[in-house]
Order: structure tokens, then sequence, then C-alpha cells
């Protein structure tokens, strides 16, 4: 078997209505999806994490050495491109494109196989996961502590066990806004905070003292992914723990955070990091010092199946009868190819999510949505 094209698909949706994190404003979405056709007619599908033009820019770039391999050699392909441009590109997008090709490779790979990606990881540990609903960005002319609140309490009805919301816009708002979401949600909801890296270290160390007594799950990216130590500084000067590492890419990229303990969870994103083939030494090196694993998950159904594959294969650890189950990030911002780019959408019932058991991903590709939504330039 040999790979004779390789295609990118950039998706564009324009929002109703804007959003923003505390590092980002939304408003449109647009993912990267990669193609892989092989000479036998298998097809494989990725996705990349981050800026949609740049990724697929870089995936062009990677092609040429694509053409006439044997996708089955991932391990091989995966060193080949990544030392391609390791000179200049060790983080960020050279490996954001890397695992979109990556993924592609394994979904073709399980298709030649006829098994599901997981079973080629060396089998399931878990039929289903979890899901905790990722929302509550701050929307444009609207109140924040009145719409968060509303939302999670949605959340709540749908049956989710666990609910993520957005700070990082000042310690005493975002108080308000924990306090109003934990009094919507009631006191058994899990509840996650993410800064998505709003605030320095003495900010952090603030609010995550006073935000303690709602009972927060996890304190996500509470300052800048290249400041460290003071990631180490907000683990130790506050109680609730700290969880980050979308933004760490490949084994050596999160070498340093699992090491020295900056977070006691983390969050490599199988779509950003490096694909299934670096994501599983990322978890092989976060159960060796026993920092616990949980995906970040912030794209299309390509990336939700990708991360489904890996957590059923993630060995529990520790390994006891009723072990600590991976959760699943499941965003519900406005993302209509989310779902509509496969022909089965991946949803939850009740909060929780079954993994596919078709061959490779365990989705097909609805192509109408790609030309629907494909990026129209200009
Ligand atoms: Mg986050």
């Amino acid at each position: 078997m040999k790979i004779t094209q390789v295609h990118t698909h950039v998706l564009e949706h324009k929002l109703d209505r804007v959003f923003e994190s505390a590092s980002m404003r939304f408003d449109r979405r647009q993912h990267c999806l990669v193609e892989i056709v092989c000479d036998d007619g298998t097809v494989g599908w990725g996705e990349c994490l981050g800026p949609a033009l740049p990724n697929a820019s870089v995936v062009n770039a990677y092609t040429a050495a694509l053409i006439g391999r044997d996708p089955l050699e991932t391990e091989k392909i995966w060193l080949e491109l990544y030392n391609l441009l390791r000179d200049q590109g060790q983080r960020g997008l050279t490996v954001t494109a890397l695992s979109g090709i990556d993924i592609a490779l394994w979904d073709i790979k399980g298709k030649h196989f006829g098994v599901p990606v997981s079973t080629l990881l060396g089998g399931r540990f878990r039929e289903s996961v979890r899901a905790y609903a990722t929302g509550s960005f701050r929307t444009e002319g609207m109140d924040r502590v009145e719409s968060v609140a509303a939302e999670v309490a949605g959340y709540r009805k749908e049956g989710f066990h666990a609910v993520k919301i957005k700070i990082g816009f000042g310690v005493e708002e975002d108080l308000r806004v924990i306090r109003a979401v934990r009094e919507a949600i009631g006191p058994d909801l899990r509840l996650m905070i993410d800064a998505n890296h709003g605030y320095d270290a003495l900010e952090a160390v603030q609010l995550g003292k006073r935000a303690d007594q709602y009972g927060i799950d996890w304190f996500e990216e509470p300052v800048l992914p290249e400041q460290l130590s003071a990631y180490r500084a907000v683990r130790a000067g506050q109680p609730i723990p700290v969880a980050g590492g979308e933004t760490w890419h490949g084994r050596y990229g999160m070498l340093e955070p699992i090491e020295s303990r900056c977070v006691d969870i983390i969050q490599p994103d199988i779509c950003g990091t490096g694909g299934f083939t670096e994501v599983r030494r990322i978890a092989d090196l976060a159960a060796i010092h026993g920092v616990r694993l949980v995906p970040h998950v912030w794209g299309t159904a390509v990336q939700i199946a990708a991360s489904l594959q890996f957590m059923a294969a993630l060995p529990p650890n520790p390994p006891r009868p009723e072990p600590i189950q991976p959760i699943l990030e499941f965003d519900r911002t406005e993302n209509p190819f989310r779902q509509a780019v496969v022909k089965t959408p991946l949803e939850h019932e009740n909060g929780v999510v079954r993994i596919p058991d078709g061959p490779g991903l365990g989705i097909e590709i609805e192509r109408a949505t790609l030309k629907e939504f494909a990026l129209k330039e200009g």
C-alpha cells in the first residue's frame, strides 16, 4: 500500500455571536482536516489543532515526503517528518500539522487491518467515557454572571456530571461568576475553571485561594504557558489542583512540565501534540511521574473521535479494580461542523459518550459538509 494524495480541508463558520476567552476572541470557527489517500482506495482522516490556514500550509510542506510511502510505517514517517523541520520547528505549527498527518495514517492503519485504532494501541480498557461540558465564554453584549449561570444550568439538565467555565477576566469578576455557577449547578456537579493563561502568578494564587471554597476540581492554564516556574508558584501557593498542556507540543515540550510537576493534571491535545504516535509517549511520561492525564479537545468530530480512540486504550493508573476514568472534554459552543462532518454524530447521552468501535477512528466523513463549510478565499 502506498500514499498517493494528501489533501487539506479548511472549514469555516462565522459565529452568530462573538465570544472570547481570556486570551482569544472568536468571531468564527476554523479547523483544518487532513485527508490521506492510498493507491488501494483507503482514505484516512486527521485534524490539526490551531489556526487552520497556517496548519494547512505546513501539511502541504510535508506532502512531498509522504507521497509513495507505506502509510503503515507510522513511527518511521513521524520521525522523518519531524526531522524535516526539526531545526526550526520542535514545537508549534510544525507539530500540530504533523499531528493531523499522524492521525490520518493511524486511521488508514485501522481501516487496513479492520480494527479500531484503540485495538492497534493495545486494546480497549473502556467502551465509553463520561464527558464534561466546556463553554461559558464571555459573550459580547451579555451580562457574564447571568449568561454563564443560565448556560451551566442547561448542562446540568442535559445530564453532564461536570462543567468547565472560562475565567481570567479579573479576580473579582471571576469570583462572582464562579459563585453564581456553583449555585446554578448545585453541590454535586464537578466544576473546573480555565483561565486560558489570563493571569499572572500573584493573581492566580489569589483567585485560587478564594475560589477553593466553591469546590473546584482543577484550575486550568492559570499563567502563560512559557512560564513554568510561575506554574510551580501557583501550584505551591493555592489549594486547587493545577492543569495545563494544550499549548505544549511533543514529548520534549511535555517533559519539563511533567517532571518538575508544574501541573497535577496534564492535558495533551492529540491534534496538537503529535498525534497517536507521540501522545502515547506523553501518556507514559505522565504515568511514570504520577501525573493525571485529561486530554484537551477543541475541534471537529475527527478530533473527538481520535481523542476517544486514545482514551479507550489509556491504561488505568493506578490499576485498581475501579480505576480513575479519563473524562472527555466536550465543547458546547457554536460549531456546526463539530458534528456535521461525520455521518453519525458523536453525541453524549446523560453526559456519557460511547467510543466508536468501527475500523480506524470509527467515523465516516460527510463530504457534503466539507463542501458546505469550505473556506471561501478572499
Ligand atoms: Mg483550556
